[in-house]
């Protein structure tokens, strides 16, 4: 791992995992934590991150996001402290640096263990630096949807303090558990991409609405499953071929971000003038790498129905105000930004390889959308 990443890095050590929710897992298990003791954690987040840590035995504590970037609020962060908690997980949500000044010194005044989940995090800067080396440890992902995408796969990094003397668990999965496991997330990559959404994914999810309910749920997994739970053992292990390709798509990948938040600038600069539309603010803490582009609208899901009249994918609802959810419910209340970031963010496509034509024709079906023509 040190090889594909290691400059990147500076004083953490690297593990490959299977997924980056076995990242966690795994740091979970290294800290090794009391029953009941509370975790810290955005309340408008994945599901499945929480689900870990209930699994644990843990006591999910919500805190509420700043609006502009999607992440953790220290304020809110600072008030939901208690003599309980011993660690914070931090999203760098979207791809948008937390503010992890404040959110370190809170760490280091309560003397809290600190792990940044940077699923959408490959290329973003905390100030100058990749995330990930704030704190004790944390996670990335290379599952089907990340901007680094190798058919699964995740990375652990643990601090030097954490890494002494650690190795992760063996992961010992039959061969056929890992082909189909690794080939059916091949399938799926080549189902959503997004050139291809047009003609067979949103066609298939159409269908699906009407009769085919299960080859929805599989193409598209429900972002809220209440029956979810981690299993070790279901998914293949981290595998050879998985740091070729990320060495190929490390290549591009300052490329890449540059063309991504060029693309969102642009999009943005041509919607400046609609008043319903409001905007978040990326950088505010350091860089995004422009791996998921947010807009708050009233109704998203009247304009992604819209945008798919004019072939253009985009995703209401990807992620949830977890301390709203039924699933969580014994975790109450919910938190005032994270439930309005679920219901009313949408993400629009930022791909590097949108031409010209398409960045504009996105911007005016908006447009058209809100009745400027
Ligand atoms: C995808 C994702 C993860 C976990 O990644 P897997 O590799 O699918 O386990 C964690 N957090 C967030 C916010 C994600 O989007």
């Amino acid at each position: 791992m040190t090889a594909v990443w290691g400059h990147l890095f500076h004083r953490q050590r690297l593990f490959p995992t299977p997924t980056g929710r076995h990242a966690l897992w795994y740091f979970l298990e290294r800290i090794d934590l009391q029953a009941g003791d509370e975790v810290l954690i955005a309340a408008y987040n994945f599901y499945v991150i929480v689900r870990l840590v209930v699994q644990k035995g843990l006591v999910p504590v919500f805190v509420d996001i700043d609006p502009e970037t999607l992440c953790l609020d220290s304020q809110d962060l600072a008030q939901k402290v208690t003599d309980r908690s011993r660690l914070v997980i931090v999203t760098h949500m979207f791809g948008n640096p937390a503010n992890m000044t404040e959110i370190g010194a809170i760490c280091r005044q309560h003397e809290l263990l600190l792990f940044e989940d940077c699923a959408h995090g490959v290329g973003t800067l905390w100030e100058t630096e990749q995330v990930g080396q704030a704190g004790d440890g944390a996670l990335f992902s290379f599952g089907v949807e990340k901007l680094i995408n190798t058919f699964g796969g995740g990375m652990l990094v643990l601090s030097d303090r954490l890494a002494a003397g650690y190795s992760p668990p063996p992961h010992p999965v039959s061969k056929l558990t890992s082909f189909v496991d690794t080939f059916a997330r091949c399938i799926r990559s080549v189902l959503t991409a997004p050139r291809l959404y047009g003609w067979t994914l949103y066609p298939a999810t159409r269908l699906g609405e009407w009769t085919l309910p299960q080859l929805r749920e599989w193409i598209i997994p429900a972002k809220d499953d209440p029956d979810y739970r981690f299993v070790n053992r279901s998914r293949a292990p981290f595998k050879p071929f998985m740091k070729q390709m990320q060495t190929l798509q490390l290549a591009r990948l300052v490329e890449n971000i540059a063309r991504r938040r060029d693309i969102i600038q642009q999009i943005k600069t041509g919607l400046s003038h609609i008043a319903e539309i409001r905007f978040l603010d990326e950088d505010k803490h350091g860089r995004s790498n422009g791996s998921y582009f947010g807009l708050y609208v009233p109704d998203p899901a009247a304009l992604t129905r819209h945008l798919a009249r004019h072939g253009i994918g985009s995703n209401p609802q990807e992620y949830y105000d977890c301390a709203a959810l039924a699933q969580f419910s014994a975790y109450r209340p919910p938190c005032l930004h994270a439930g309005y970031a679920s219901d009313h963010l949408l993400r629009l496509p930022s791909y590097p390889w949108l031409r010209p034509a398409e960045i504009e024709h996105i911007g005016t079906t908006i447009g058209a959308f809100f009745g400027h023509g």
